[in-house]
């Protein structure tokens, strides 16, 4: 992990400010979202992209029930599911 030698404080709101060129390299733009992960005593911040709740892609995706499955996850479950009707 490389240090920007940046200190920021911590607001009331429990706010911090990056650094502008940091948003630039990560291409992070007002209203994106970002995941916070916690490791030991460190926060990381990373752009949040979502992925299929089956494989963890970030490929074509369709939703269904509220959540992101990939279309090669969609045409396993229906080769799955027709194995598994074509032995009842
Ligand atoms: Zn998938």
């Amino acid at each position: 992990m490389k240090s920007l030698g940046v200190i920021r404080k911590v607001d009331e709101l429990g706010r911090v400010v990056l650094p502008v060129e940091t948003r630039k390299r990560l291409g992070l733009e007002p209203k994106d979202p970002v995941e916070i992960f916690v490791e030991r005593d460190r926060i990381v911040l990373k752009k949040y992209e979502p992925v299929c709740i089956f494989c963890g892609s970030t490929g074509d995706a369709v939703i269904w029930k509220d959540k992101r499955v990939c279309k090669r996850c969609v045409e396993q479950m229906k080769r799955g599911a027709d194995k598994t009707y074509n032995e009842d």
